[in-house]
């Protein structure tokens, strides 16, 4: 069946809807490739626009926008999971779009999502789905402590809100709108980790590594990945996981999977995105082919070869945070930063096997990701005394 797909040739147009950094890196990586690019992006100054051969900044539903970006592009992919629906199916009238809009639908709904591992017969958190009072008044007790999640356009842990008892989920649920919602039971997590595979439309499959991820504060922090970052039987079956879930929903383009691992070490999967994943960075410097190759290859319908692994690999994220703290050098008794100021970036690449990615945002905030700090080495000792004295340069906490 693979035969029959006509690859797009570098010098074709690809485009993206969304320009974030997830976009701008795509970019840097089909233009490495001989291809242009073209953004659709509301904001002038989206990371992926200005990078890119054209930068449309109209609404993700202006017809016109979305006519012109169908007009220079010979395919389309999102690297956000909430672009409207409508704007994908409009696209997809007259171009190829991928991932198909009704992946990305399913990948947008918290609920459908839960209901599609059921499908897949991946084990998911005890949840209920929550769209009336009605349903909510029927939640079973055995699901408190736990986490109530809109449905829809959560992400970086916000639309969230943590219920441990009765009174909590009821003025929880008011606080977050009312609006259809998810309760998942908390689970003690021992760790999570992730896997991106990447499928084309002929059905080849392949994937990355198991990455080990840190959050902190609903935030990813951390993605370690080498052997033995997770027990082989537990990254076989992630990987497997992932590999039915793309599957099942007959995936066109990069996903990723995110999975908690518990106590038992038992498996338990928590939710997809439809793109490449911050999870997925470190494959940018550690691995033969990085995940945004991945996505230009699946949107080009061109081959996809198994990436191979070839450095231990430590990705530490850099939120906006870090342009508030006083560096190590300047901690000694100084007031609390306000001011804006550059990260030790001198001191940071100084270290070995340190690849600094920063995406372009003129304006630092709290919580807001500024950049990824890759570090690879020749084992995984090496990579990880190398990221902690990053982390303390930086003023990221040890992990
Ligand atoms: P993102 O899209 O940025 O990955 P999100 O806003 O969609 O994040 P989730 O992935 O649902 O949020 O949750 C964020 C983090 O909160 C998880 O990675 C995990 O650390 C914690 N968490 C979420 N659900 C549970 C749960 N049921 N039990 C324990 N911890 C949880
Ligand atoms: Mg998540």
């Amino acid at each position: 069946m693979s035969q029959t797909l006509k690859p797009l040739l570098p010098g074709s147009t690809l485009g993206v809807l969304g320009g974030g950094q997830l976009g701008r890196m795509w970019a840097h990586v089909a233009q490495r490739m001989g291809y242009n690019t073209a953004v659709l992006d509301p904001d002038a100054q989206s990371p992926a626009g200005l990078v890119s051969h054209h930068h449309i900044h109209t609404d993700y539903l202006d017809a016109a926008g979305l006519k012109q970006l169908a007009t220079v592009c010979q395919a389309v992919t999102t690297e956000f999971e909430n672009v409207p629906a409508d704007a994908l199916a409009q696209l997809a009238a007259t171009l190829p779009v991928s991932p198909a809009v009704s992946a990305v639908a399913v990948a947008q709904d918290r609920a459908r999502e839960k209901a599609h591992f059921v499908t897949c017969g991946v084990p998911v958190a005890p949840h209920a789905v929550i769209d009336t009072a009605e349903q909510l008044a029927a939640v079973n007790d055995h699901l408190l402590p736990g986490i109530l999640k809109t449905s829809r356009m959560g992400y970086d842990g916000k639309g969230q809100l943590r219920v441990a008892t009765r009174d909590e989920l009821n003025a929880g649920w008011v606080k977050l709108g009312s609006v259809p919602c998810v309760l998942e039971k908390m689970l003690p997590l021992a760790s999570e980790c992730s896997v991106i595979v990447a499928r084309g439309r002929d059905g080849a499959m392949v994937n990355l590594p198991v990455q080990r991820n840190l959050h902190r504060d609903g935030i990813l922090a951390v993605t370690e990945v080498f052997t033995g970052n997770v027990p082989e039987a537990l990254a076989n079956q992630a990987i497997t996981a992932a590999k039915a879930v793309a599957q099942e929903l007959s995936y066109a383009g990069v996903l990723c999977v995110e999975f908690f691992v518990l106590a038992d070490n038992s498996l338990v999967v928590n939710e997809i995105a439809p793109r490449p994943h911050n999870s997925g960075h470190y494959s940018q410097d550690a691995c033969d082919v990085s995940q945004f190759e991945l996505q230009v290859r699946t949107m080009a319908d061109l081959p996809l070869t198994q990436p191979r692994l070839h450095s231990p690999a430590i990705m530490l994220n850099l939120l906006g945070d870090l342009w508030f703290k006083p560096s190590e050098s300047e901690k000694s008794g100084s007031e609390p930063n306000s001011l804006q100021t550059e990260p030790a970036w001198q001191k940071v690449l100084a270290l070995p096997g340190t690849h600094l990615h920063l995406y372009g945002k003129v304006e630092a905030r709290v919580g807001r990701k500024m950049g990824h700090l890759n570090i690879t080495a020749a084992t995984p000792e090496a990579a990880r005394a190398v990221a902690l004295q990053a982390a303390a340069i930086l003023g990221i906490a040890p992990f």
